[in-house]
């Protein structure tokens, strides 16, 4: 990491990396305790890390050519805001755990598009807790790794959200699809179906409202459960146990009780048709019973789902916004995915491929 050197005018003592992640189904199930199954993208997050010569800590980043100066004591616990709070969370986090960090001089540069819902947020995050692990050598596992990455975002930058992206950014790898309970946190490493690959589409639409209709639809889920007189929408396993709630949580309850069931289906090993009919069944869910999507990634989806090679697609992230992901044919994600950005373009649209990765 020759910037490192640039920018800090040391070598870095320790480096490491962490991927960005698409969900492929199980979508605004983590926080009912439910099923997920995202994979990791080749673009990926990597910090180099060494010490710093005063009493401070020094955060750079690459992408947004910034520093970021932190003073940090005991009595002093000023979080600083922006992408720093990720990396300072992060720091603060361990030391709740009762390590010992030394001021930091921290580089990070990136591939992963920010804040496109690929992730960007616990890839910094995981990145920069494997730095910290390798430079210090600290007896983390991944899981650990994980949870600490969440309860930074959490705590420090101020988003109220699930397991999913931090453990995938941790233990999947773009090979596999990692299938995660998120209530108890096993998972299981998975081959995609036979004879498929992954493209992901951003849909050029800003998720203009996604925080607060995220928070909306976490309310509704935790009030459905309530009245059903369950923990979380995950202790639900047939549809049909949902139909005496009122409206919208019946619909929003239903696509969870279904999401989690098709999670389990296509973990069960299905030829990558019907994985894709699964997926086509998920935007479907998203769209009419939990609402979360929007003109622009309804139009991407049906140009996808209407063209040769592609097994099924959907929103994937939060939605109101953001990107699609399709499950293909193998070795025909180039030219299908010019296709059907040439044909979203001539909608009126504009959308970009993110994976696979164009360099
Ligand atoms: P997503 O995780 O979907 O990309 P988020 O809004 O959750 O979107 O996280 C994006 C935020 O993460 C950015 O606004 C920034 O604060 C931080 N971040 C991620 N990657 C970088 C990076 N390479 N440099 C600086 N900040 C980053
Ligand atoms: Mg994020």
């Amino acid at each position: 990491m020759s910037d490192f050197q640039q920018i800090f005018g040391t070598a870095p003592k320790a480096e490491a990396s962490a991927p960005g992640r698409v969900n492929l189904l199980g979508e605004h199930t983590d926080y009912s305790d439910g099923f997920v199954l995202p994979t990791a993208i080749p673009q990926h997050t990597t910090v180099g890390l060494g010490l710093s010569a005063d009493a401070l800590h020094h955060f750079y980043s690459e992408q947004l050519d910034e520093q970021v100066t932190v003073l940090e004591s005991e009595e002093t616990d000023r979080t600083p805001s922006g992408f720093a709070s990720y990396i300072f969370g992060c720091v603060r986090i361990l030391e709740r755990e009762g390590y010992t960090i030394p001021h930091l001089n921290l580089y990070v540069t990136s591939s992963v598009p920010i804040g496109s819902g690929l992730s960007s947020s616990a890839a910094l995050e995981v990145a920069t807790l494997r730095g910290l692990r390798a430079l210090l050598n600290l007896p983390l596992d991944d899981v650990q790794i994980a949870q600490m990455a969440q309860q930074a975002e959490i705590h420090y930058a101020g988003v109220q959200c699930g397991i999913m992206d931090q453990m995938a950014s941790s233990l999947a790898d773009t090979e596999h699809m990692l299938f995660l309970d998120t209530r108890t946190l096993e998972s299981q490493v998975l081959p995609f179906p036979r004879g498929a690959e992954v493209v992901v589409i951003d849909s050029g639409a800003p998720r203009t409202l996604a925080a607060s209709g995220y928070n909306e639809r976490r309310a509704d889920c935790e009030e459905a459960a309530r009245l059903l007189g369950v923990k979380a929408l995950r202790d639900i396993t047939g549809v049909e146990a949902v139909g005496g709630l009122p409206e919208p949580l019946r619909r929003r309850a239903r696509h969870v009780v279904s999401e989690n069931n098709r999670v389990l289906e296509a973990v069960r090993g299905v030829p990558a048709e019907r994985f894709g009919e699964l997926m086509n069944a998920s935007h479907a869910s998203l769209r009419d019973d939990y609402e979360v999507s929007v003109p622009a990634l309804d139009a991407l989806v049906g140009i996808l789902q209407e063209t040769p090679g592609v097994f099924g697609a959907r929103l994937t992230g939060a939605g109101f916004g953001g990107a699609c992901v399709a499950l293909v044919a193998q070795g025909k994600a180039g030219e299908m995915a010019k296709d059907v950005l040439e044909r979203y373009s001539r909608a009126g649209y504009a959308g970009k491929l993110l994976v696979p990765a164009v360099s």
